[in-house]
């Protein structure tokens, strides 16, 4: 067992898609930044790999604006958190002003809901679902124990969390993500929806301490 992490980043505000696959050739995606669905489904053909489903951690534009376009290109699922539902499908309510960039979202309908609890199978490898809401109130991450991967889309970047100066973010929740993740070994690597990845012991300095 082994699971792979391949980044494709895209948009304005260089958001990342991760493609983690097994040694078998199944797979799942986690976010769909815009401009990355073709690049995405071109790697699944050169790589040989079967996508079982697409994740979005958060219904924030820049997370799932190809997620569309991946799902007609591969037929496959997309699963989001219950309360991310209205916000996909309303797209404007996941709007927040980014300098020079004129988004027209379209609407995204999920096919699956994912919850605190629930697992993703890549293969025959597990991924917990963590629920993470504060940079948003729907926001989930991904967790695999043994493999120490958590992928935590806007929670915990190098130096600091995820911003709260965005519409429905909540301080209160962030710091109980936090502590939640915080809870997790130090060598757990964190790939993160911007930028480098991280480890949580390289993050200990400003985590919430268990
Ligand atoms: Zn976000």
């Amino acid at each position: 067992m082994g699971l792979r992490i391949r980044t494709f980043t895209g948009g304005p505000l260089a958001t990342h898609a991760f493609l983690v696959s097994d040694d078998d050739g199944r797979s799942i995606v986690v976010d769909v930044p815009p401009g990355t669905a073709g690049e995405i489904a071109s790697a699944l053909r050169m790589y040989g790999l079967t996508l079982d489903r697409i994740v979005i951690t958060h219904p924030h534009w820049d997370h799932f604006a190809d997620a569309g376009a991946l799902r007609d290109a591969t037929g496959v699922p997309i699963a989001a958190h219950p309360d991310a539902t209205p916000r996909l499908q309303n797209a404007r309510t996941s709007l927040f002003p980014v300098d020079g960039v004129d988004f027209s979202p379209a609407s995204l309908v999920p096919d699956q809901s994912i919850d605190e609890g629930d697992q993703v199978q890549v293969g025959q490898t597990r991924l917990r679902v963590l629920f993470t809401p504060g940079h948003e109130p729907s926001h989930i991450a991904l967790y695999q124990p043994d493999e120490g991967i958590l992928i935590s889309g806007d929670v915990i970047f190098p130096g600091g969390h995820g911003t709260l100066d965005v519409p429905g973010a909540d301080p209160a929740a962030m710091d109980r993500s936090l502590r939640k993740l915080a809870a997790l070994p130090d060598a757990v690597i964190v790939y993160n929806g911007h930028g480098d990845p991280t480890t949580l012991s390289a993050e200990r300095d400003w985590l919430p301490a268990i």
